[in-house]
């Protein structure tokens, strides 16, 4: 019985005409445990995991805004009627966590939202912050879209900008009520969740993407979800630490597993995304490294560094690799400069 209504849901997902207004593209990775892929919105929204344990459901990351995270709690009620217990911020980027009030208040037991320590005092110092900002900055950006459609021309152009139009004003809207919510139970290095039925580990390997950056990892169903640790789009390295996120991909891979759900981007088999980022990272930093040790300037450093990695990593990464590239190489840069860790 199990079986069959585990193959009802694969059939039910994998039929086109369902979903279409959501948004997220929900996919079984394996039982009990679905990748809730972000589709391509103006204010970007991160994946979910969504783990079913045996008397709730533990949700990875929350998006960019309530709204979205409270679209993705229904789609999560079509799967189960257990309630949310636990919500895991892998970081502190604002498309993971401001989501997070949605989760509170939704149901008795309570919801517990759990980070690393790290992340809990950078939502605090720098998410709140962020958000005032951006309520000052965004009708610029407004603006800016208002003017982009009386100039456009062409139609699909226009509804483009239509469409990034309203969702701006919506996020505005959105931005004024936000109530930043923190996570409410944190640790240092390692939260399990011992479950009957399944166990999940929250895993701080060291820093990455962000100094607070958490997997998640389910070890007998040999899932991990990595948050932007590693993800299918290129790395974003802004608060990044680059030699340690070499080492802390290096711990993540010694972990047993088949399924990687990162941030971003679709479910990855294996370990190759791994090599691959890795691979990345020693390549940038050693040519950032031998111009800077030959006296190339800010400026020369890109001129001469990315059309070397853009002709290795192009094709291996998406197809914005070679404009994803740039600030990647100022922030080698900085690094091997000593303007930044
Ligand atoms: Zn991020």
């Amino acid at each position: 019985m199990k079986y069959r209504r585990w193959l009802g849901m694969v059939l039910l997902f994998a039929s086109p005409c369902l979903g279409a207004d959501q948004l997220f593209n929900i996919k079984p990775v394996v039982q009990g445990v679905y990748a809730a892929i972000a589709k391509e919105q103006y204010k970007v929204n991160c994946n979910a995991a969504i783990i079913l344990l045996d008397n709730g459901v533990l949700v990875v990351d929350t998006h960019s805004k309530p709204s979205a995270a409270r679209a993705l709690i229904a789609q999560i009620k079509t799967l189960t009627d257990k309630p949310v217990r636990y919500v895991v911020n892998t970081h502190f980027h604002w498309d993971h966590y401001e989501g997070n009030q949605a989760y509170m208040g939704g149901w008795p037991a309570g919801v517990e939202i759990i980070s690393s320590e790290a992340t809990r005092e950078s939502i605090e110092k720098r998410g709140i912050p962020r958000v005032k900002h951006e309520i000052l900055t965004v009708p610029k950006e407004i603006d800016k879209l208002q003017d982009d459609l009386a100039k456009a021309d062409d139609e699909k152009q226009k509804a483009e900008i239509e469409a990034n139009l309203r969702q701006a004003q919506d996020y505005l809207a959105e931005l004024k009520t936000m109530q930043v919510t923190l996570p409410t139970l944190t640790f240092d290095r390692s939260l399990i969740i011992h479950g009957k039925s399944r166990t999940v580990q929250i895993l701080w390997l060291g820093k990455a993407h962000t100094d607070g950056d958490v997997v998640v990892y389910l070890p007998k169903e040999k899932f991990i979800a990595t948050g932007d640790m590693l993800h299918g789009w290129t790395p974003y390295m802004g608060d990044g630490y680059p030699y340690d996120w070499i080492q802390t991909l290096d711990n993540a891979e010694k972990l047993d597993f088949e399924y990687a759900l990162g941030g971003h981007g679709d479910v990855m088999r294996g370990k190759g995304t791994f090599e691959l980022w890795k691979e990345y990272f020693r390549d940038l930093m050693a040519e950032t490294a031998d111009a800077y040790a030959q006296g190339a300037t800010l400026a020369e450093t890109r001129e001469t560094v990315a059309p070397k990695l853009a002709q290795k990593y192009s094709g291996k990464f998406p197809s914005t690799f070679p404009k994803d590239v740039i600030p990647n190489i100022e922030k080698a840069y900085r690094v091997v400069s000593g303007q930044t860790e």
